[in-house]
């Protein structure tokens, strides 16, 4: 990084104000002070400058989709990432439908839960804890089985950080005459997904992840044809994208109560997603992040579950050492005392934590983590924090 980079970064990131810790984790997030600032005053939901605030943030993720034109919208949803998820499912899906669900973690797996719940047709590929679904796999499935309308595939899988190949996944799925479901909650807002390559019919993300809003709003991003068409088709009420859809349209406003303050907060986020340089400005800041935590962390002899191929810059997943004075919850209160929360592992095959690298912080915050591992390690009287042999011998399953 060029010195005037270094400025302009120590210039538009800032400490916590409130002596909180970092937030290494993949959203709640540290946040900005302004961000937070948002949400000090209070909002009429029926108010002419709430109603703006709404049309601002829907137009404001058009912009980062790459979509701002009059035949695709946004629809925001009350809620976590997954209200917005079953909102679209149940909504987009057709009830004669069925989906092929691709999943290397707990948000694929999520997504079948839900469809088990609402009752639609589906079938699964499960690769396990973080092995990506290919597009051959995905065009064998659709061979074989001609009643699947949909796939449905997770962009960044958060359990372990992968990144999906969803070009490969969305060619296959367009060659069968399928139509692709993103759940592009942890990488919206830092990775690119251009609908020239990736054709998508919905994708769902939320306000608390790339964003580096609060928690509070997930939204559905998908051509008005999609919406359309979704009319009298959901399982429920209040997660009806149609309905929420037309009454926004009608006259801006949310059809129950609406988060005012995660709203105000939300637009602050986008303006200055915006105001770094958007998409490519943000995942550039969370790739240096990325790059600066695994590095450092392999000094100290850690190593990633994944290959260099498949690291995102979202949230990075590493093997426990193989020294037996390792416990990780004394390593967690160790580091958690120098300011900086991380995360437990999500596996089932191997012992994890993850670091995340989103949120409003720079390579600074990633090197003082690095920083609160080596005095972790030390005192654990850990010299060497190389994990077993067999978790990389795993790991090269992977670069197949
Ligand atoms: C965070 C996340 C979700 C939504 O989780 P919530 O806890 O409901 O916000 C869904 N999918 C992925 C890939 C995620 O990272």
């Amino acid at each position: 990084m060029s010195v005037v980079e270094q400025i302009k970064q120590a210039e538009t990131i800032e400490a916590p104000r409130l002596g909180e810790p970092y937030l290494l984790t993949p959203g709640p997030l540290t946040t900005a002070y302004g961000v937070k600032e948002a949400m000090l005053r209070d909002w009429g939901s029926r108010d002419a400058e709430f109603i703006a605030m709404t049309a601002e943030m829907r137009e404001r993720v058009l912009t980062i989709a790459g979509l701002n034109a009059p035949e695709f919208d946004c629809v925001p949803m009350q809620g976590s990432g997954t209200f917005a998820v079953e909102a679209m499912m149940g909504s987009l899906l057709p009830r004669d439908g069925k989906a092929l669900v691709l999943a290397n973690g707990a948000y694929g797996l999520r997504i079948a839960k839900i469809l088990e719940r609402i009752g639609r047709d589906h079938t699964l590929i499960d690769k396990g804890d973080y092995l990506p679904p290919r597009g051959e796999e995905v065009s064998a499935a659709l061979s074989a089985d001609p009643k699947i309308t949909h796939v449905v595939v997770v962009h960044c899988e958060t359990s372990s950080g992968i990144l999906n190949p969803i070009e490969e996944i969305a060619e296959a799925t367009e060659a069968a005459g399928c139509k692709l479901f993103v759940d592009a909650m942890s990488a919206f807002g830092a990775i690119p997904i251009d609908l020239q390559r990736v054709r998508y019919a919905a994708l769902a993300a939320s306000s608390n992840k790339c964003i580096e809003g609060v928690p509070g709003i997930g939204f559905v991003v998908a051509p008005k044809s999609e919406l359309e068409a979704a009319k009298g088709n959901c399982h429920s009420l209040s997660l009806d994208l149609h309905d929420q859809w037309v009454g926004l349209n009608n006259n801006g406003q949310w059809r129950y109560t609406p988060p005012t303050h995660v709203l105000a907060a939300f637009v602050e986020a986008l303006r200055r997603h915006a105001a770094e340089g958007g998409v490519a400005a943000r995942g550039g800041r969370y790739s240096g992040n990325r790059d600066i935590l695994v590095e450092g962390m392999r000094g100290l002899g850690f190593e990633t579950l994944l290959s260099d191929r498949w690291l995102s810059p979202i949230i990075i997943t590493f093997f426990y050492p193989s020294s037996s004075a390792f416990d990780f919850n004394r390593f967690y209160d160790l580091i958690r005392d120098r300011g900086i929360v991380i995360y437990p592992g999500k596996l089932t095959v191997a012992d994890s934590f993850r670091i995340g690298c989103i949120g409003q912080l720079g390579e600074d915050v990633m090197r003082q983590v690095v920083e609160a591992s080596a005095a972790a390690l030390r005192e654990m009287d850990i010299q060497d924090a190389s994990p077993p042999a067999e978790a990389l011998a795993e790991r090269e399953k992977l670069s197949a």
